[in-house]
């Protein structure tokens, strides 16, 4: 391609490309040629001038993400091959036009090839999420190749990036419809309803990754009382509620969480008396819940945003799950999560261990949990692998 910009590599820092991992970090870089800035497309090669891969730069340590390992030009129509090919994805695992679900994640940034872009569908709603530059840059291309992709399945689209854009251009960025305008949308999941505002509403709307947890979780709470902490809007307590647990208090720091909780319970199960929503403090909470429960979620938000903090992060895992291994019901079930990308699989599983051997308890592991297919792991980025769960029994 003429005029692209290059970036060459230091000898021997070409390995982890060749393993198709699609990042290089700024101390990898020996010389850059054309003055590449944030967001500009740039041609890889190793020490040698051999070519290794098409990326967008950026200034920071994660200095380029990979999309392509050839040298392709990367147009709509490529944008749209891509997209297309996680939407294949998601139809052929049965996710994408089922009749009972019809909430998805269709692109998750490195784990679909296309770092730094994330795109959630809500019903012919594409909330997209942009964390680098370079895709930010690229929306109205990437905006045409998802409408070619979805055709008149697409109602509207939602660029919510403020929040996940990075320094300056955070500041400089207000989240915009792209087109149509659907803020309110009633999903359906595995049959049950929700109601998602994906302007007010965390993240893109709703937490979609944990959608086979949550069925899981219906599958063993019959007859139990059930506490879903750090409930958000009662995804896991109406799965309860579906599977006949005798009760489900749902708890949560925000107000407006526990409204929508009890909004998505009642439109579930108008008039049940079995649920109820109430706004506090998870460890507040734990320490005054005596021991009513005999199911209990804990799904709290990452402890650990940065790996300097990580240390504490895990200190907040065992105090957390010890308080509630500490009070559940003999024969009770733990659903306890992690979603902080820096807390390692293994690193949550001892946080885990030394609670409970605080405890003294039994506790036996009976599921290891991790995020759903539509929240695929590229196999060369396994940093992509971030949502961490154990179901424990506990006597
Ligand atoms: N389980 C939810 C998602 C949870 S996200 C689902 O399936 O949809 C984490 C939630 O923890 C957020 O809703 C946030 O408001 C809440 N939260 C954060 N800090 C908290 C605290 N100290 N006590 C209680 N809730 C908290």
């Amino acid at each position: 391609m003429p005029n692209i910009k290059k970036i060459i590599l230091k000898s021997g820092k070409d390995q982890s490309l060749r393993r198709l991992h699609p990042w290089v970090f700024s101390g990898a870089i020996k010389k850059m040629e054309g003055n590449p800035g944030d967001g500009d497309l740039v041609q890889v090669f190793d020490n040698k001038g051999e070519f290794l891969a098409l990326g967008h730069y950026q200034i920071g340590s994660i200095a380029v993400r990979i999309f392509s390992f050839t040298d392709i030009l990367p147009d709509e129509k490529y944008w749209t091959e891509k997209i297309r090919s996680a939407y294949q994805c998601r139809l052929h695992m049965g996710l994408a036009e089922s009749s009972s679900t019809n909430v998805f994640r269709l692109v998750n940034g490195e784990g679909d090839g296309m770092p730094g872009l994330i795109a959630d569908f809500y019903k012919g709603t594409l909330v997209l999420q942009f964390h680098s530059i370079g895709m930010y840059r690229m929306k109205e291309t990437l905006y045409n190749s998802f409408s070619n992709v979805l055709g008149n399945s697409l109602i509207a689209v939602y660029d919510k990036s403020k929040g996940t854009l990075p320094g300056k251009l955070r500041d400089q960025t207000e989240n915009v419809w792209m087109a149509g305008n659907e803020a309110d949308v009633k999903v359906r999941e595995y049959n049950n309803q929700f109601l998602v505002n994906v302007e007010k509403g965390q993240k893109t709307g709703f937490f979609i990754d944990q959608r086979e947890n949550r069925k899981l979780l219906g599958k063993l709470a019959k007859g139990r009382k059930v506490l879903n902490m750090f409930g958000y809007s009662g995804g896991f307590s109406v799965y309860a509620l579906r599977g006949e647990a005798e009760m489900v208090h749902t708890v949560d720091s925000s107000a407006s969480a526990i409204d929508l909780a009890r909004e998505n319970v009642e439109l579930n199960f108008p008039g049940s008396t079995k649920h109820e929503a109430i706004a506090a403090d998870a460890f507040e909470f734990l320490e005054n819940a005596g021991n009513k429960y005999d199911l209990i979620v804990l799904d709290p938000p990452a402890f650990a945003k940065r790996r300097n903090v990580l240390h504490q992060a895990l200190q907040g895992y065992k105090r957390l799950n010890a308080k509630a291994l500490q009070s559940i019901q003999k024969g009770g079930i733990l659903f306890t999560f992690s979603c902080s990308q820096v807390v390692s699989r293994e690193n949550f599983r001892k946080s885990v261990f030394v609670a409970a051997a605080n405890t003294g308890r039994s506790v036996r592991i009976l599921y290891q949990l991790s995020q759903p297919l539509d929240h695929p792991v590229n196999i060369y980025h396994p940093e992509g692998e971030y949502l961490k769960g154990l179901v424990l029994y506990v006597e």
